[in-house]
């Protein structure tokens, strides 16, 4: 088992990018990570306005795979997260979709532990998930902050231990980081941020064939096949997510368009993951039991 800790921190993925590390495909990582803001708010009493922005949403790695090529798919299987305490929610002017009603920068320190979280007297279910999980982009070199065919700050709740994400490989070795772990996040993460925590990530990371010509990251839980698709605004996010997930199904199924339009439009259920970040991300949610045939 490999270990990478947190001192190897990317701020942007990059098609270029070196690995910290290299593992084996089978073989379990483990991922130190430090929350979206670097772990430079410590208390209720810090100044959040004055902090280092350059050094926000940190991903841990990247960690080569060997072998990994062009035309494959990474497979990272999340086994475990561990979340450090206490987590922080925080916002600012000009984020998130109530974004007119916030003055100043604000946070608050939320405690994590045996199962749950509290903000106040309320508490609510401790519900880990990964925010920015990535490789090296097909081109250029995109913010961690960002979403897109590379995986990065996808914000989805799925992305969670028990489940399984396919990530596109582009370059030799995949390069997989990972970091900006929530303690708990509601679908839309409306104010900017979940519960933001330091954490420690265990996955199994494999190599398969890309054998539907996936173009986007995909997610898999108990019930669904899960299409994440990320841009500038959410009609168009869903379009063109609705796109890679008819191509898929018509691969699998060899249908046509029309009827896997009517299988879609009667079984799939198409949700939010985030609405904050530079592009917004959706999710085709794909029920599994419906398909005759493994899918991947
Ligand atoms: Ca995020
Ligand atoms: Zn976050």
């Amino acid at each position: 088992m490999k270990r990478i800790a947190s001192c190897a921190l990317i701020y942007s993925f990059s098609s270029d990018m070196d690995g910290v590390e290299e593992c084996l495909p089978g073989e379990e990582c483990v991922f130190e990570t430090l929350d979206c803001f670097g772990g430079q708010l410590k208390g209720e009493g810090d100044d959040f306005s004055s902090i280092d922005f350059s050094r926000v949403n940190p991903a841990t790695g990247p960690v080569a795979v060997r072998g990994a090529r062009r035309g494959q798919l990474l497979r990272v299987e999340i086994l475990d997260i561990r979340c450090f305490s206490p987590g922080i929610v925080a916002t600012h002017p000009g984020i998130g979709v109530l974004r007119s009603g916030i003055p100043d920068y604000r946070f608050a320190m939320v405690s994590v532990g045996e199962g749950k979280c509290s903000l106040g007297d309320v508490s609510f279910p401790l519900q880990p998930m990964i925010g920015v999980m990535g490789v090296a982009p097909e081109e250029g070199s995109i913010p961690t902050t960002t979403p897109g065919a590379h995986g990065g700050n996808m914000d989805t709740r799925e992305i969670c231990p028990g489940n399984v994400v396919y990530l596109p490989v582009f370059q030799e070795g995949a390069l997989l980081a990972l970091g900006d772990v929530h303690a708990a996040m509601g679908d839309g993460e409306i104010c900017g941020t979940g519960v933001e925590v330091s954490a420690e990530v265990r996955v199994r990371v494999d190599l398969l064939k890309n054998r539907w010509g996936l173009k986007s990251p995909l997610v898999e839980d108990k019930e669904y096949v899960i299409f994440i698709h990320s841009a500038s605004n959410l009609e168009r996010a869903f379009e063109e997510a609705a796109w890679e997930c008819s191509k898929f199904i018509q691969k699998a199924l060899n249908w046509d368009f029309t009827r896997t339009y009517f299988l879609m439009s009667t079984t799939c259920h198409f949700r939010v993951s985030q609405l904050v970040d530079p592009l917004l991300t959706v999710k085709i949610c794909l029920p599994r039991e419906i398909f005759p045939v493994e899918l991947l």
